[in-house]
């Protein structure tokens, strides 16, 4: 559902990734982690078509990413891209001005045109799975950090997207609220049919959730495989002084 080829990008004279190559299948969970600074969230960006490449090729559900034959046709391809991704951030993910209720079904009713009541419906079933029944008609200002980013996952599932890319959801959250927020992600990997890209520095979080994790040092990913060789037991000095080995 989603590949990055040889994938190179620089912001001035820094170069972020120089020829990042990876990919994630359907229902595969992905862990990125690495560095501060080392090109984790330009890539997520990259995967969403918020950032281009300046080599290289990204290619989301089977569409590639900032290319086309046209200024239309790329247009045309960045909104098929984003109609199927669900995208969460570390912070300022739902409308402040609208209840919960309201920010879960804006883009069903009105990009999707799902029928409002159909959509009303899927919004009570997520939140109760994210155990924000009793917020449907909060205002985001009025949640904890935690339940507000509960809220924004649930709002990511609401298009059933194919993949769901977050971005260190938990680091803007007091240490409290953490656990809360990673254990609902865990469960919507068991029961829904989404595969991740996930960026944490989570380490506990990323060896329960991942079926691949990527390090990645200077610009490239260094270091792949399953947790149990990339957290626990990684073959690379670099990556050993990085889980704190
Ligand atoms: P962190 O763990 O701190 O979130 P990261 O791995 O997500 O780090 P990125 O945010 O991808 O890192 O940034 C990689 C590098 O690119 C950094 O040096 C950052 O300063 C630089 N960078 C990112 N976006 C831009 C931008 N829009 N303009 C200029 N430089 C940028
Ligand atoms: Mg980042």
């Amino acid at each position: 559902v989603l590949r990055f080829a040889g994938v190179r990008k620089a912001f001035g004279s820094t170069e972020v990734l120089q020829a990042v190559s990876l990919s994630v299948k359907a229902n595969e969970r992905v862990a990125l982690i690495g560095p501060s600074g080392s090109g984790k969230s330009t890539l997520l960006r990259m995967a969403a078509g918020l950032e281009f490449p300046d080599s290289g090729s990204v290619e989301t559900l089977g569409t590639p990413v900032g290319e086309g034959r046209s200024v239309r046709d790329i247009r045309r391809n960045l909104l098929q891209v984003r109609a199927g991704l669900g995208v969460v951030f570390q912070s300022y993910n739902l409308f402040p001005h609208m209840t919960v209720l309201a920010n879960l079904i804006e883009a069903p009713v009105h990009v999707q045109k799902v029928p409002r009541e159909q959509a009303v419906e899927r919004a009570h079933d997520l939140l109760e799975r994210v155990g924000l029944s009793a917020k449907v008609d909060s205002r985001p200002a009025e949640l904890s950090g935690g339940q507000q980013q509960r809220a924004a996952l649930a709002r990511a599932l609401m298009t059933r997207p194919q993949l769901l890319l977050l971005d260190e959801v938990t680091s803007a959250l007091d240490p409290q609220l953490v656990d809360g927020v990673l254990e609902v992600i865990v469960s919507i990997a068991e029961e829904e049919n989404v595969a991740m890209l996930v960026v944490t520095h989570e380490l506990g979080f990323a060896r329960r959730i991942a079926d691949t994790v990527h390090f990645l040092s200077e610009g490239n990913v260094v270091e792949s495989g399953p947790p149990a060789q990339v957290i626990d037991a990684p073959l690379l000095q670099r990556t050993r002084e990085f889980v704190g080995l």
